[in-house]
This record gives C-alpha cells, sequence and structure tokens, in this order.
C-alpha cells in the first residue's frame, strides 16, 4: 500500500487468485490421507560393481479427484510451510517399511525426509515404531535428506541424525553439490551415502558443449573420490542414457539411480521388476 494505491490495484487480482489456488490446494491436501489419495512410487538403485539392485527411493505421488497426478514439486514445500509433512511423511514412512519388508531381503528402501519433520519431536519415534510394526531390520531403512535439514544447523538435528544412527538406520545426503556449503556437511555428520544431484550427470550429454560436459565429468569424479576416502556409497542421479552410465561407471561413483535402470515404479509393478530374471541393468 506505501508503493500507492496504482500500482497495489493492478497487482491484486493476480495476487488474490495465487492466494485462493493456495488455500484451495491446502484444503485438499488437508483430506488427501483420509481420501487415500497419496501413493509411493519406488525407483530402484543399481550398484555397480556388482550390477544388483540394491534398493529403491520411496517418492511420493498425490492422484487430485479433479487435477491428477500432483508432482511432490508442487505439494511438499505448501505442507511444509503448513506442518501438514509431518502426517503425510509419517505415512510415507510407515508405508514404505510395509511395502519394503516384503522385498526380496537386502533390497533397502530410501525415504527422503524435510527440515520440518526434522523439527517435529516424533520423527525418531516414528521410524521405531514403523520398523517394528511392519518388521523390517533398521538397516534396510535409509533416511534422505537435503541441505535444508542441516541449515537449521542446531544440535538438535545433529541429535536425531545421530538417534537414527544408532538405531541402525542408514543417512544420505541427497542433491549433493548444490547447496551452498555442501562439504562442511560431510563434516558435521558422517553419511552413509551421497547421492551426486542429477544436474551434474545431466552435463555428461553429446549435445552439451565439450566444456561443459568435461565440468560435469571432472565434478562426478571429484564426488565419487571424496565419497572412496570418507568410506561413503556414491550415487549419481538421473541417469537417463549409456554414454552417461559408461562415464559415471569410469568416473568411480558405486551405484546409480536414473530412467535408464527404471522409472520411479508402482508397488506391484516394483514387485514384478523384482521377481523378473533380469534387472533392467542390461542397457549398456
Ligand atoms: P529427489 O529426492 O531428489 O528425487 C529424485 C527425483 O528425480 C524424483 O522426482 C525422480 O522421479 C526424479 N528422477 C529420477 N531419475 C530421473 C531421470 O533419469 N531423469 C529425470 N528427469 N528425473 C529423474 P519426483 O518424484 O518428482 O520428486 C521430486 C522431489 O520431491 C524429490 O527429489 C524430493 O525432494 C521430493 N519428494 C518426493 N517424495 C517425497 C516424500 O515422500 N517426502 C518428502 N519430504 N519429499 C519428497
Ligand atoms: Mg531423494
Ligand atoms: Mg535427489
Ligand atoms: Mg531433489
Amino acid at each position: 500500500k506505501l508503493d500507492g494505491r496504482g500500482t497495489f490495484r493492478f497487482f491484486e487480482p493476480a495476487m488474490d487468485a495465487r492466494m485462493q489456488a493456495r488455500r484451495r490446494l491446502e484444503l485438499d491436501m488437508r483430506q488427501a490421507l483420509a481420501r487415500r489419495e497419496f501413493q509411493l512410487h519406488y525407483q530402484p538403485q543399481l550398484n555397480l560393481a556388482d550390477e544388483r539392485l540394491v534398493g529403491c527411493e520411496a517418492l511420493i505421488r498425490w492422484h487430485h479427484p479433479e487435477r491428477g497426478l500432483v508432482s511432490p514439486i508442487d505439494f511438499i514445500p505448501l505442507a511444509e510451510e503448513i506442518g501438514l509433512i509431518v502426517p503425510i511423511g509419517e505415512w510415507v514412512i510407515r508405508q514404505a517399511c510395509r511395502d519394503a519388508a516384503s522385498w526380496p531381503q537386502p533390497l533397502s528402501v530410501a525415504v527422503n525426509v524435510s527440515p520440518a519433520q526434522f523439527k517435529s519431536d516424533r520423527l525418531v519415534e516414528t521410524i521405531m515404531s514403523a520398523l517394528s510394526q511392519a518388521g523390517l531390520p533398521p538397516s534396510r531403512l535409509e533416511i534422505e535428506i537435503t541441505e535444508g535439514v542441516l541449515l537449521q544447523d542446531n544440535e538438535k538435528t545433529l541429535q536425531t541424525l545421530h538417534r537414527m544412527r544408532s538405531l541402525g538406520v542408514r543417512v544420505s545426503m541427497d542433491d549433493f553439490g548444490t547447496g551452498y556449503s555442501s562439504l562442511s556437511y560431510l563434516r558435521a555428520f558422517p553419511f552413509d551415502k551421497i547421492k551426486i544431484d542429477r544436474s551434474f550427470v545431466t552435463d555428461i550429454c553429446a549435445e552439451k558443449d565439450p566444456g561443459t560436459k568435461a565440468d560435469g565429468e571432472a565434478i562426478i569424479r571429484a564426488i565419487a573420490g571424496l565419497g572412496r576416502s570418507l568410506g561413503m556409497t556414491t550415487v549419481a542421479e538421473g541417469v537417463e542414457t549409456p554414454e552417461q552410465l559408461r562415464r559415471i561407471r569410469a568416473e568411480g561413483c558405486t551405484d546409480v539411480q536414473g530412467y535408464l535402470i527404471s522409472k520411479p515404479l508402482a508397488a506391484d509393478d516394483l514387485l514384478s521388476l523384482l521377481s523378473a530374471p533380469v534387472p533392467g541393468a542390461r542397457h549398456e
């Protein structure tokens, strides 16, 4: 209003429409759990040394009755803002543990946990209860966090991470390399796994100019080396082409995840893939 009436009136209708859309999404999201509109898809991760699937990442899907499929990118941030991520995240953890309990023995499940979930006091208790109800060994659960979680940089966050670790649950650093101080996070907490952000993998592609491509490769090589030195698994995210897979293998990453191996699959489709004689790794 201080900018003068003219400016304000000009922006008002658009702002109003945005606020209304947001409020609508919020109302719908509050009912989505009870209406069972959420579903988990699972994307396999492949170990390059023995060409075996080692685990799957759980990725939430929202089947909205009118809008159809809503991407997590479009509702997770709002869910965080209004605190709904806590009950939604709890559902994710319980469902992921239940599903993983029916997978062949060594296969683990990775669950994304957001900053707001870390602030809530019941995260570790939820994990413990989900594991025991599903009968899933803690070593088969992996928690993925992004730098947003560590940005809060308080004692409590580290304490929560250490509590998870002492349960036997593994902890991964997601989207590595995109933050402002990714390296210092590796010092703050001993992660089990580093997930190299898809943007670096995307740079390794025939259409990119040679400079960009070489930079992407150099960064991946450096992160893979770092992982080796620190005793952490390194997963390249978003691998889509055989060329990317070849380069990533050469640069020394231990694992890959991406459409080339498999898109995220509904639980039933994953079970079919798992019982198929040859894993989807033979694209090379
Ligand atoms: P993320 O944890 O980094 O997950 C990887 C994203 O990359 C997924 O997107 C996946 O479908 C996509 N992806 C995997 N391979 C490829 C590929 O080869 N090419 C391309 N173009 N994309 C690939 P999705 O499922 O849309 O999820 C987006 C983000 O939403 C996730 O990023 C994560 O941050 C968040 N998210 C998803 N599920 C959950 C959840 O249950 N809880 C929380 N807190 N966040 C979630
Ligand atoms: Mg993730
Ligand atoms: Mg990621
Ligand atoms: Mg991401």
